[in-house]
């Protein structure tokens, strides 16, 4: 599925090179909780960001084809590492830490904030940064806190919406619409919206190309 008001443009080729860059050995590199254990920034690098229970987990082991790879949790807000995985050496995957929930002493959000600005401030590589967002949700306030800081960083990122089975087509093109309106005021905010489901497989072949595009190779590798 794709957002076609403002379409990705990527023809067939680059849909194919997604696949075959996905299907490439992805191998855990660190969970990083300290600044002094970031690996170097050293390969294009993606990073995956959304509240705690969002389907970051889901989608990222959608992306790679692999069930175990970012462990799905059901004790959200528990984990607060930055987990680095690298895929064919070619591109730096980053899972971090779900933000958002509910229970999180204020304690637990300095130290998110602390941490993930060190990480936005030390990664020259990082091209992208997805902000997984739950398509029948929209925007909720931390995930515009988290915009507000990339902007701030001037670190490039986009909206992928999650669980897209979940919603129905009329709910889903309101939701997009919202979020349209939202977006212009960000300036750092690609304005392409990805529309995922990590069940049903929807939209993952799309976003594996847009992510492999940031690579700075291609089909003619
Ligand atoms: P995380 O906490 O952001 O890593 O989220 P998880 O990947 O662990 O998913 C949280 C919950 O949402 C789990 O119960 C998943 O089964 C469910 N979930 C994740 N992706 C999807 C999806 O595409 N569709 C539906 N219906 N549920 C999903």
């Amino acid at each position: 599925m794709n957002d076609d008001t403002v379409p990705n443009d990527l023809p067939p080729e680059w849909l194919e090179y997604g696949r075959w860059l996905f299907a490439q050995s992805c191998d855990f590199k660190i969970g990083a909780t300290r600044m002094d254990q970031i690996p170097p920034s050293d390969v294009p690098e993606v990073a995956f960001a959304g509240r705690s229970n969002v389907g970051k987990s889901s989608l990222i082991n959608a992306l790679t084809g692999r069930n175990t790879l970012a462990r799905t949790s059901h004790t959200p807000g528990r984990t607060q590492q930055i987990n680095f995985f690298l895929l064919g050496e070619r591109l730096s995957l980053v899972d971090l830490p779900g933000y958002g929930y509910a229970k999180a002493s204020k304690a637990k959000v300095a130290a998110w904030n602390r941490l993930i600005r060190d990480y936005l401030r030390g990664r020259p590589n990082l091209r992208r940064v997805c902000v997984l967002v739950d398509a029948r949700h929209g925007l909720k306030p931390p995930d515009v806190e988290v915009m507000a800081m990339l902007d701030e960083a001037a670190v490039s990122y986009q909206i992928v919406l999650t669980k897209t089975d979940k919603t129905k087509p009329e709910a889903l093109a309101r939701t997009l619409e919202t979020l349209r309106g939202a977006l212009a005021k960000h300036i750092a905010c690609h304005p392409h919206i990805e529309t995922t489901s990590a069940h049903k497989k929807a939209g993952i072949a799309e976003l594996r190309a847009g992510l492999a595009e940031l690579t700075g190779e291609g089909p003619s590798r």
